[in-house]
């Protein structure tokens, strides 16, 4: 044995150098505890030295006290920290070089300590009794209170009531499992309830089983879950209406298809909202949406649901329903959002087309269900809008034809002769003479041959097709003119243009461009416009009308008669022709109602300095009746069928370009 131990006191009585102790809050005698089978020792420390050691917290600290051992005084270097509520416990020492070794070691564990202090979570060192050992400065700010407060007090004290009964009766298996585990728990701040996610994990630091301690982090996750949720409800809900959204429907569709519970869907879309959009702005569609929406809303039984598929599309799916169900619920739907909706001080006159269809009858899958809804709430819109459709098999044929259009039409519209223009004489009455054509659009099909345009022109406007269509009329035509110009045969060509070319911004455009490549200085070309181009936008096709005769074209008003211009409107438009339309044409000369309606006509145009056409005439006896009205020129299969260029050539060749109009 050392010189130096025989001379340590310490060692002597306690057989270690660095005996245990321990001080309490209600005594100043600090307890010494060496090896076992040695009693325990109590020296009285001076009040000042008490209240210092009282001083340490959860982090290691250091102090040094002088008390008296045996009679001698003996300066003890002690290093330890707050244990329990009312309990503060280290190691003593009597090491001559103690303070130095001592300031190391506790500037070591400080410094780790102070780490568990600072760090960016929460953080809870719990005993085997469940009670806290450290209480970092996270958890003091979160709670409001100090760790020195806490320390030895039970950590349930800080869970909610269910959650503590639960903790406290698998304590000890818990402490003996010593698994680590994460679990969610919500505890009382300053800042009110909090959401923390825990992350604990057990840890050893001595052999016995008392010294495992469970050490807990904790991160703050209720704003996280509060980012989720709203995620959640961002992907289920419409944020405009707060119905579900599709996301939302789909679900619940694919969920009544599982379960095998027969039901019926309504796919609704708004007539004409775009126009809204356009004529009101963005905000007052918003409006008229939401006002849609509680419009349906109020037309349900408990128990169907309505979700918003986007833009002004609905689907309303009917649980245990029948088609008359179904039915009446479109009727009354579509009923309701006849009327019009008053959206501050503007009135708006909506409407709706829907589809119906229903599982398992038309299909057994969402999307097979929705495809057959959509079906028919096309089948309903082209039936003329504000009105339903119960889907039916031959509605796909339909859609089939649409799909083939679309695919053709393109790779026509690529093609090298699958698009042709024929041309259709109209003669002048006065004179007899033909100075001007109608073009009319024919598509020879490889697959099915000749296609009239009331095949595939239709869904050329509804697909948006008509206006590369019309693009390539308009330059065909005006190449066909320089064509007939450098054979000396000055002829005007008539183009037809839909209310949907008109639509297009770039319509002038093309048209002018159509003449410039043509290399023609004189415009050769003319527009017939029907009267669905002027009611839509008046104000546009007013301003596009000028800018097609400035370049040098005469507007011709198509198929007039069976629109619904006003007379004051077509008084205001800068046209050159009206052109009656065939059906008043069809035996004008015995129907007495066409005849009246063919003079008024007449009459109207030749006030308002418009030339007059009449097209589809078919017999002698309807020419005669017109020419004596007093009609400019007359077209129809009386005189010649819309024919290729070539067979147009050879016809007006035979007929010496002068016609009789009397045969
Ligand atoms: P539309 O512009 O009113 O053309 C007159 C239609 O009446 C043509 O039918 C013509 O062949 C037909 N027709 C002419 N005379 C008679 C007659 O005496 N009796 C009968 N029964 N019919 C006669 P088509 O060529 O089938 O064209 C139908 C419609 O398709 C056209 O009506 C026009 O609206 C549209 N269309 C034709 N080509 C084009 C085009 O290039 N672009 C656009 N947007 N539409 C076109
Ligand atoms: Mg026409
Ligand atoms: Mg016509």
């Amino acid at each position: 044995m050392s010189a130096e131990l025989m001379e340590s006191l310490l060692f002597a009585y306690f057989g270690t150098r660095s005996p245990y102790w321990k001080l309490s809050a209600d005594s100043n005698a600090l307890q010494l505890a060496g090896i076992e089978g040695i009693p325990n020792l109590a020296v009285a420390l001076e009040p000042a030295e008490a209240d210092g050691i009282r001083a340490f917290t959860g982090v290691t600290s250091h102090a040094e006290v002088e008390v008296m051992l045996f009679g001698e005084p003996q300066k003890l270097s002690l290093i330890g920290k707050k244990d329990g509520a009312y309990s503060w416990s280290g190691t003593a020492s009597d090491y001559m070089d103690t303070p130095a070794v001592a300031k190391d070691l506790t500037h070591g564990l400080e410094f780790a300590e102070q780490v568990i202090s600072e760090v960016n979570s929460l953080v809870v060192i719990i005993d085997h009794n469940f009670n806290i050992l450290r209480f970092n400065r996270l958890c003091e700010e979160a709670t409001g209170l100090r760790e020195k407060d806490v320390i030895g007090k039970s950590a349930h004290a800080f869970m909610a009531a269910n959650e503590r009964d639960a903790s406290r009766s698998n304590l000890g298996q818990f402490f003996r499992d010593s698994v680590s585990y994460e679990v969610e728990r919500t505890i009382n701040t300053v800042k009110g309830p909090r959401l923390i996610k825990w992350r604990n994990k057990f840890v050893q630091s001595g052999s016995g089983p008392d010294e495992r301690y469970l050490v807990c982090s904790g991160t703050d996750i209720t704003e996280e879950r509060k980012a989720q949720a709203r995620l959640i409800e961002l992907a289920t809900i419409d944020t405009l209406t707060r119905l579900p959204n599709r996301n939302a429907i789909h679900e619940k569709m694919a969920g009544f298809l599982a379960e095998g519970k027969p039901f019926g869907v309504l796919f609704l879309d708004l007539d004409d909202f775009k126009q809204v959009n356009d004529h009101y702005g963005h905000t007052i569609g918003d409006d008229l949406i939401k006002a849609v929406a509680l419009n349906i809303s109020r037309s349900l039984r408990d128990g169907d649901v309505v979700a918003r598929m986007g833009g002004a599309a609905f689907l309303v799916l009917v649980p245990d329903s029948s088609v008359a169900l179904l039915e009446r619920m479109a009727q009354r739907i579509i009923d309701r959002l006849k009327a019009p909706i008053s959206l501050g001080l503007i009135e708006i006159y909506s409407g709706c087309s829907i589809g119906i269809a229903m599982s398992p009858e038309h299909a057994d899958t969402v999307d097979q269900l929705l495809r057959c809804a959509d079906t028919a709430l096309y089948a309903a819109k082209d039936a003329g809008k504000r009105t339903y459709r119960v889907f039916s098999s031959e509605m796909d044929s339909k859609i089939a034809e649409c799909i083939w259009l679309d695919v053709n039409l393109r790779k026509a519209l690529e093609s090298e002769g699958e698009l042709q223009l024929y041309y259709q004489p109209k003669l002048c009455v006065q004179t007899g003479e033909v100075r001007s054509v109608e073009a009319l659009l024919r598509w020879n099909s490889p697959e099915r041959g000749l296609i009239q345009p009331s095949e595939f022109i239709s869904y050329a406007e509804d697909s948006g097709l008509i206006v590369p269509l019309g693009r390539w009329v308009m330059r065909n035509a005006a190449k066909q003119a320089a064509a007939w110009k450098a054979k000396n045969l000055d002829l005007r060509i008539a183009v037809n243009l839909s209310a949907r070319q008109l639509a297009s911004s770039t319509v002038v455009q093309d048209f002018a461009g159509a003449l410039r490549q043509s290399g023609l200085t004189q415009c050769p070309l003319d527009i017939e416009l029907t009267e669905s181009c002027l009611i839509n936008d008046a104000v546009s096709a007013h301003s596009i009308i000028t800018q097609f005769r400035q370049l040098g074209a005469q507007v011709h008003l198509d198929d007039f008669g069976t629109g619904y211009s006003s007379l004051s409107q077509l008084a205001r438009l800068p046209l050159d022709a009206i052109k009656l339309d065939q059906s008043f044409i069809r035996s004008v000369d015995e129907n007495v109602v066409s005849q009246t309606l063919v003079r008024s006509m007449i009459a109207v145009a030749k006030q308002l300095k418009f030339t007059v056409i009449a097209e589809g005439a078919e017999s002698q006896a309807e020419a005669d009746f017109l020419k004596a009205e007093g009609v400019d020129f007359i077209q129809g299969y009386l005189y010649g069928f819309p024919m290729p260029a070539k067979e147009f050539e050879d016809w007006l060749n035979s007929k010496g370009r002068k016609l009789r109009l009397v045969a």
